[in-house]
This record gives structure tokens, C-alpha cells and sequence, in this order.
């Protein structure tokens, strides 16, 4: 018996919440709140009646959050707005001892820069609220450090190096669209690029480092080096790594209309004075590009997202890659979202599940692949993510 409140009625939170109706054996009692209830009602009305309750909240203040969770009296949030609300979330449930998971780290609206150090710094207070936290039970970051640990755990004595391959091979037949929140796509993507070696951080310019990989099940797609949050976690956790990259795949029309935005100045965060008023360019833009949750019946094609990694094991060098493929029509039929927060949506609900069956039990502020991977892994493949381990020439 346990209520779980999931905080954030958008693409990756529709998913949560079918997912967690799908799974009522342990979520008994679900409650899905976000700053429009609208957004919520729009959810609840997909699901069969009473299954799901509504409330409003605005996330962005602690106070309101700790009274709906004692409120609805809840055992676990997960928390699927936007990573600006991750601390505000974060505080609420120290206060009112409550589990606590997201799948985005924590970001400044201000500063488009996102990283762990204040999450991390919430270790302690959960410790002795006595309850987890768990950092980044999405996709990418969440899975892919599953993947780690589970290569880690069976295949390594030793790993040297990881690639993290992220290819989204939809259509949705716009020229430009981001497959999720626009504003947190955009900062993402046109950021300087970041990889890790010999235990030192290397910047790059956005998109200046690519390659081609042969995406099983989708073909040979040019992959550009980001910079991407679970390599901060991953670079901590996984003993002996000596580099780790993240690479994304981007169609020509995507970068095109994306440089030229950042060239007329259509990214920036900070005010820009317009006719008497003050705009943030990119929030003015998010108005204009469609919305993402209006994507899903409109894409077609596959997503494969994974990780290749080096090293040894029993004395032989060796590579290997695990990856999982979704079909975008396949995640609409089942959950009327597209892959992207398919992908996003299942593993926050399994990372939760875990938590609440203390298959994965900790108290403090813990990343994924501080985790035993063999449960995920299973839930992985019963909840709709079947991955595969391919065994590649060193
Ligand atoms: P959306 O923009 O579709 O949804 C975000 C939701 O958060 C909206 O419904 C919005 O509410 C709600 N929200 C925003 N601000 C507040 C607030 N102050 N209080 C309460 N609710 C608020 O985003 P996605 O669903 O695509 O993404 C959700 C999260 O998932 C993001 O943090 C994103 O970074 C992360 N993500 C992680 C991935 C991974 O693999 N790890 C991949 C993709 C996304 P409303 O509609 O009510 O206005």
C-alpha cells in the first residue's frame, strides 16, 4: 500500500502516471499535481475513472509542496516538472521525511548550467530524515548508469572507457521541434560540449566533436559530443574509468534552425527589452514552436539509446554494447506519448517501485548506479524497455 504523487503533468509525467496505474499493485493510491490543473485533468481523464486524483500546486514553493504531500498523504514524490523545481521538491520532502526521485538534474533558471552539487549537498538532511532520494531515474540520465553498473557488475573487472549513444530517429514532420521541453532541449543542445579523461574535464565547441555509429535497428547516424549530466555521477562510481563521452544524434534540419536561432539571438535566457516590455528570447520562442506533448501522434521511427564500453576481464580486453530501441508509434499506441518521454516516464516509475518494494534501499542522495542494476534491469524488460547486450571487437 503506498500513495505516490507525481509533481509535473507534462509528456514524461502522462507517462508516469499510466505507467503507475499499469503497476496499482504497488502504487495504491496515485495523485498527479502540477502548476495547471488543466494539465492534470487532461491526464486523469485517459485513465480509467478514480484512478488517478488531481491537485494543484506550484512546485517552485517548498511550503506548498510539503502541505499536499501531507495532504495526500504521500509515501514517495516523483518529481517530473522541470529541473528547476528539483530543490524546492527536494526540501519539501526532508521536511516531511517522504522518498523523494526525479530524472533531470538540478538547473538555475538564470544560469544554463546544470549539475549535482546542490542535490548532493541534500545528502546529509535526507540521512537523517531517514528517507532515499534518487537522482536521475529517466533515460539519460537513469538508464544509461543502470547499463553501467549492470556492464560493471557482469561483464568487467575493469572499465576504461564508456561511450553513452543516444540516437532519437523520429519524424514528426516539422521543420524544428524538440522532443521535449523546448527550453531545457535548447540549453542542453547549444551548450559547450564536455567529455571526461584521465580524470580530467575537457570542453569542447557545441557540436565541434561528431562521429558516425550504426544505431541497431535504425542505420548509420552522425553523433555529436554534449556534455550530459550522468557523466558527473558516472565518473564518480564507476572504479578504474579512465574516459567517459556522451554523443547525440541531430538531423541537418534540426542544427540548421537551431544555429540559426542561437545567431539571431533566440536562445538567450536573460531579459531583453521589447516595444516597453521585458522577454526572455528562448521562453518567447517555446511559445512559438509546437508543443511537445502535440508530437506524439505524429511520430514515426525509432529510438536507440546506449552505452558502449571498454575494458577488461579476466585479463582480455573486450567491448561491449547494451542498448534499447523504442518504437515512438508503438509509445503512443500504449501510453498516447512518444518515445522520448516514454523512455523518460517508465524507468522514474520503476526507480520509484524499487524504492517502495526496498528492493533499493538507502537513506541519503544516491545515483542510479550506486544500485544493485539486476532488479531495474528485470523491470526494464517487463515494463517495456527491452534492451539488448551485443559483444563488439576490443
Ligand atoms: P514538460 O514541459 O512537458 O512538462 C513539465 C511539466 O511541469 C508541465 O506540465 C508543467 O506544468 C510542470 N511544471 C512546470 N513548472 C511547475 C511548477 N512550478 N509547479 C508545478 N508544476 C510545474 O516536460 P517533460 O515532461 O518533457 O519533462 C519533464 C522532466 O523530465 C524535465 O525535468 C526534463 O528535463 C526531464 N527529462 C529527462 C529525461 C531523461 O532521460 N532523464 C529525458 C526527457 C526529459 P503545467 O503543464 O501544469 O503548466
Amino acid at each position: 500500500m503506498a500513495t505516490v504523487l507525481i509533481i509535473g503533468a507534462g509528456g514524461v509525467g502522462r507517462v508516469v502516471a499510466h505507467k503507475c496505474v499499469m503497476n496499482e499493485h504497488v502504487f495504491t493510491k496515485i495523485v498527479l499535481a502540477s502548476r495547471r490543473i488543466k494539465s492534470c485533468q487532461t491526464i486523469q481523464a485517459e485513465l480509467p475513472l478514480g484512478k488517478v486524483q488531481v491537485a494543484q500546486v506550484d512546485a517552485d514553493i517548498t511550503d506548498d509542496v510539503s502541505a499536499l504531500i501531507k495532504e495526500v498523504g504521500a509515501d514517495i514524490v516523483i518529481n517530473v516538472a522541470l529541473p528547476y523545481q528539483d530543490l524546492t521538491i527536494m526540501d519539501a520532502c526532508i521536511a516531511t521525511k517522504t522518498m523523494y526521485l526525479d530524472t533531470a538534474n538540478y538547473e538555475h533558471p538564470d544560469e544554463a548550467k546544470f549539475e549535482y552539487k546542490e542535490q548532493w549537498a541534500r545528502h546529509d538532511a535526507f540521512k537523517e530524515a531517514d528517507v532515499m532520494s534518487l537522482l536521475g531515474s529517466g533515460f539519460d540520465p537513469g538508464v544509461t548508469n543502470v547499463f553501467c553498473a549492470y556492464a560493471q557488475k557482469h561483464y568487467f573487472d575493469e572499465i576504461d572507457t564508456i561511450d553513452i549513444m543516444d540516437c532519437n530517429d523520429g519524424n514528426h514532420g516539422y521543420p524544428f521541434a524538440t522532443n521535449f521541453n523546448p527550453e531545457i532541449n535548447l540549453r542542453e543542445v547549444s551548450a559547450d560540449g564536455r567529455f571526461w579523461e584521465e580524470g580530467r574535464w575537457f570542453k569542447t565547441k557545441p557540436m565541434e566533436v561528431k562521429m558516425d555509429w550504426d544505431y541497431p535497428e535504425i542505420g548509420i547516424r552522425t553523433s555529436y559530443l554534449l556534455h550530459h549530466e550522468e557523466m558527473e555521477s558516472l565518473v564518480k562510481h564507476i572504479k578504474g574509468l579512465k574516459q567517459i563521452r556522451f554523443f547525440m544524434t541531430f538531423g541537418d534540419s534540426y542544427l540548421e534552425h537551431m544555429r540559426s536561432l542561437q545567431n539571431v539571438g533566440m536562445l538567450g535566457i536573460k531579459p531583453v527589452m521589447h516595444k516597453g516590455q521585458e522577454i526572455i528570447p528562448m521562453e518567447f520562442l517555446k511559445t512559438l514552436l509546437p508543443d511537445p506533448s502535440t508530437l506524439g501522434k505524429r511520430t514515426k521511427g525509432k529510438t536507440n539509446i546506449g552505452i558502449v564500453v571498454r575494458g577488461t576481464k579476466d585479463g582480455v580486453r573486450k567491448r561491449i554494447y547494451i542498448y534499447q530501441v523504442s518504437d515512438h508509434e508503438k509509445c503512443y499506441k500504449e501510453v498516447k506519448s512518444q518515445a522520448v518521454s516514454y523512455t523518460t516516464g517508465v524507468p522514474a516509475m520503476i526507480g520509484a517501485k524499487l524504492m517502495l518494494e526496498g528492493k533499493w534501499d538507502a537513506k541519503g542522495v544516491y545515483n542510479m548506479e550506486e544500485f544493485d542494476p539486476d532488479p531495474f534491469m528485470e523491470e526494464l524488460n517487463r515494463q517495456g524497455l527491452p534492451w539488448q547486450v551485443k559483444e563488439m571487437d576490443a
